[in-house]
C-alpha cells in the first residue's frame, strides 16, 4: 500500500459540508481544492495529516487561550485585570490551565503524524507560552470597553421564543441558530437588547477585520429568521473596543440572498474532483500544495526567490544512504543530501521520478538541496504517470 507521500491524490474524496458555517464558507472560497483535499481520505487517514509546524501551532495554542479569555471578558464587560469578575472570566476561559492541556495535545498529535523520521516535538513550555499570552493580552486589553455585565434572569418562556426571551433577559449568550430553510447556523456569542432595538454581538481577540463584520452580517440573518426581528445593528468587541455597524433591511435580505447563492455555487464546486483552485499567496504554506498542480508553481517559484527549500526535482541516480542526483525545472543540477538517519524520509523511486521536497535546504546557491529532520518528499510523479489534481 501507497505511503501517504506515495499517494497521488484521496482515496475517497470529501464531499461538500452538510451543515455551512461561516468559518467553513470562508475557507472553501479561499480555495475549494485546499478544503477539499485537507478534508479527504488519504489511505489510513481520514483527513490529510497536516504537518505540524511547531512555531505555528505554538502561534495557534495563543490565539485560541486569548479568544476564549476575550470572549469570557467581554461577556463580563471587560472588568478591570485583578477584580472578582476577571478572575472569573480566566478560571472560566481556562486560561491558564489550557496551556498545559493544549500542549499535551499537540505534542500526542505530533507522534502520531505518519511522516517518517525523527518525530516532531515542542519546546516552548506551557509558562512560556503563558507570559507570551499575558504580555499580548496586556497590550491590547482596554478595561471598561465591554458591552457590559448581563444579569440574566430565570425564564420560564417557551425555549423557541427567542424574542420574548430576549425582553425578558435583556441578552442571551452562546445561541446555537439555524437558518429555517438554508443549510447554514453560528453560534452567535450574544445577542442583547438595547435603545435602538436588538444587537448582535460577537467578541474577538486580534486586530478589526471585514471578515468579522461579514460573519455577524450572517449571524444578524440567523438571528432575523429564528426570532423573526431584524437586528438593528451588530458589533465585534474586541479587547480595546468596539466595531458597530447599523443595519437596514436592505443590508440583511442581500446577506441571506449572497448566502443561499455562495453555499449553491461552492458545493456545487465541491463535487468537481478535484475541486477549482484559486493559486495565489495562501499556495505558500498551504499544506497540500505538493498535491495541487496549479498551486504548486506558485508556492515554489516564491520559496525559490525567498532561498527557501520547496523544489520540485526529476531524480536522475537512485536515492543512495547519503543522496542521489536530480535535475531542477530549470534543467540545473541538484545534488540531494541527508544524514543517513535521515534517509527513510526519502521514498523509493527510479530514475525519472519527480519528486516535490517541502522545506528543505538549499545550499550552494542552488546546487546542493539538504534533507533536514522536518523536510517532507512527495512524490509527484512515478513511472511516467502525472500524479497531482490538474
Ligand atoms: S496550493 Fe494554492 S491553489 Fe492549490 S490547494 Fe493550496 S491554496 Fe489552493
Amino acid at each position: 500500500m501507497n505511503t501517504l507521500y506515495e499517494l497521488q491524490a484521496p482515496t475517497e474524496w470529501a464531499t461538500s459540508p452538510g451543515l455551512w458555517s461561516s468559518s467553513s464558507l470562508d475557507e472553501v472560497q479561499g480555495c475549494p481544492r485546499r478544503w477539499q483535499l485537507l478534508r479527504s481520505r488519504w489511505g489510513a487517514h481520514p483527513r490529510f495529516p497536516v504537518r505540524p509546524r511547531p512555531a505555528a501551532i505554538e502561534g495557534q495554542i495563543i490565539h485560541d487561550a486569548l479568544d476564549r479569555l476575550a470572549r469570557a471578558c467581554g461577556q463580563r464587560g471587560n472588568p478591570p485585570f485583578g477584580s472578582a469578575e476577571f478572575k472569573a472570566a480566566a478560571a472560566e476561559a481556562e486560561f491558564f490551565e489550557g496551556f498545559i492541556t493544549a500542549i499535551t495535545e499537540w505534542q500526542e498529535k505530533m507522534a502520531e503524524h505518519p511522516r517518517p523520521g525523527p518525530a516532531f516535538q515542542l519546546r516552548t513550555s506551557p509558562q512560556e507560552l503563558t507570559n507570551r499570552a499575558v504580555r499580548l493580552f496586556r497590550e491590547q486589553y482596554q478595561p471598561g470597553t465591554g458591552a457590559g455585565r448581563l444579569h440574566a434572569q430565570p425564564v420560564t418562556l417557551e425555549e423557541g421564543d427567542l424574542s420574548a426571551r430576549l425582553r425578558v433577559c435583556g441578552g442571551l449568550t452562546e445561541l446555537r441558530l439555524q437558518h429555517p430553510d438554508l443549510p447554514f447556523m453560528g453560534v452567535i456569542d450574544r445577542v442583547q437588547w438595547t435603545d435602538d432595538g436588538v444587537e448582535v454581538v460577537d467578541f474577538k481577540s486580534g486586530r478589526p477585520s471585514e471578515r468579522h463584520r461579514e460573519q455577524l452580517l450572517r449571524y444578524a440573518v440567523l438571528w432575523w429568521r429564528a426570532a423573526g426581528e431584524r437586528p438593528a445593528r451588530i458589533t465585534a468587541q474586541y479587547l480595546d473596543g468596539r466595531a458597530t455597524w447599523a443595519l437596514s433591511e436592505d443590508e440583511v435580505f442581500a446577506t441571506e440572498r449572497v448566502l443561499g447563492e455562495s453555499i449553491t455555487t461552492l458545493a456545487e464546486q465541491l463535487i468537481e474532483r478535484p475541486g477549482p483552485a484559486r493559486p495565489g499567496a495562501g499556495c505558500v504554506w498551504c499544506p497540500v500544495r505538493a498535491r495541487c498542480e496549479a498551486g504548486w508553481g506558485v508556492a515554489e517559484e516564491v520559496a525559490r526567490s525567498e532561498e527557501r527549500g520547496d523544489a520540485e526535482l526529476i531524480v536522475v541516480s537512485r536515492p543512495g544512504p547519503h543522496g542521489f542526483l536530480t535535475y531542477a525545472k530549470t534543467g540545473d543540477e541538484v545534488a540531494v543530501v541527508y544524514e543517513a538517519a535521515l534517509g527513510a524520509l526519502v521514498p523509493t523511486v527510479d530514475v525519472g521520478a519527480v519528486l516535490r521536497v517541502i522545506d528543505g535546504v538549499r545550499k550552494g546557491h542552488g546546487r546542493e538541496l539538504e534533507i533536514k529532520a522536518w523536510t517532507e518528499v512527495f512524490v509527484a510523479r512515478q513511472g511516467g504517470r502525472t500524479a497531482a489534481a490538474r
